[in-house]
């Protein structure tokens, strides 16, 4: 199908009211984003799942993550223009999860810049992607994965538009190999991206344990009221607790665990941490956590 007609049923999906629904909701004064559900991507929220958000840089727009589709990245930039009908200036991309960068296609043919972090690359990809097998086919309509411009490879600093930025970077492994973190020390604002989950499990398959708890205080030592996560709805001091307390105790507890010889396969019947048992992807996530703390904590037992 060429191009133009696929922007045009996507276009028309909006039209018929069978898109998302995104609606902004304003978090700080120059900051708005889309929160998803607390689920994995399915038919029923199609890669709503994730939290995406827009700065505004006084003339422009700087977004942060594209979120899971082109169709998703429209509705976001169509909803955003009904707030300040401005142009986006960049674009920065958290990591390389897919929930978070496929509706990149829609801000490159608008000719915005894409930063994402170190070592991004789109060619180790599996085709079909993880959200285009999960959500209804309609929804993908238009997406082609888009590669960042940019990598941030060490921390910086750069001005768009009004704002200064600080760019973070990790040199070990934290909720991925690579993850980039924004923030706005004029606003008081850190977008996380995924290092920060709340109001859900998250998952270790891709990083590191002690990565990620040496990241966390790291960003705790920054001076910042208003935070957004990759994943969850609590915006405040408090938006930090639960990813802080989780990992903690599931690496005190694993440790404990390995040093009275529990084996691999009987310790996600010792870990359980359940305290967490009603919270959204329990069920799905934290063994397969436990077995990914096992497995990094082994390297340091021996
Ligand atoms: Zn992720």
């Amino acid at each position: 199908m060429q191009k133009s007609l696929l922007l045009l049923c996507v276009s028309c999906m909006i039209l018929w009211g069978q898109g998302y629904g995104l609606t902004p909701k304003q978090v700080a004064p120059k900051l708005y984003c889309f929160f998803g559900d607390l689920e994995v991507p399915n038919t029923k929220n199609n890669g709503n799942m994730v939290n995406t958000c827009y700065i505004d840089a006084g003339e422009g727009w700087i977004v942060f993550d594209s979120g899971p589709t082109y169709l998703y990245a429209k509705e976001a930039f169509d909803a955003m223009q009904g707030i300040k009908s401005q142009p986006v200036l960049a674009l920065f991309n958290s990591h390389v999860h897919d929930d978070h960068w496929l509706g990149n296609g829609f801000y490159h043919d608008k000719g915005v810049i894409i930063y994402g972090p170190a070592n991004f690359s789109a060619d180790h990809l599996a085709i079909p992607t993880r959200i285009e097998e999960a959500i209804q086919p309609t929804f993908y309509q238009g997406t082609v994965p888009v590669a960042p411009d940019y990598l941030i490879s060490a921390p910086r600093t750069l001005t768009i538009g009004h704002i200064k930025l600080q760019l973070l970077t990790f040199s070990d492994p934290a909720h991925t190999s690579n993850d980039l973190v924004l923030f706005i020390p004029s606003e008081g604002v850190l977008l996380a991206g995924d290092l920060i989950f709340n109001d859900r499990l998250p998952s270790l398959r891709d990083g590191s344990l002690k990565g990620w708890l040496k990241a966390l205080e790291r960003l705790k030592r920054l001076s910042w009221h208003v935070v957004v996560g990759g994943h969850g709805y609590k915006t405040g001091r408090d938006a930090m607790h639960f990813i802080d307390t989780y990992l903690h105790r599931l690496y005190r507890q694993v440790k404990e665990a390995m040093e009275e010889d529990v084996e691999m396969g009987e310790i996600t019947k010792r870990v359980r941490l359940s305290e967490y048992r009603t919270m959204a992807l329990y069920d799905l996530l934290h063994g397969k956590n436990v077995i990914k703390a096992y497995e990094e904590l082994e390297w340091e037992i021996e």
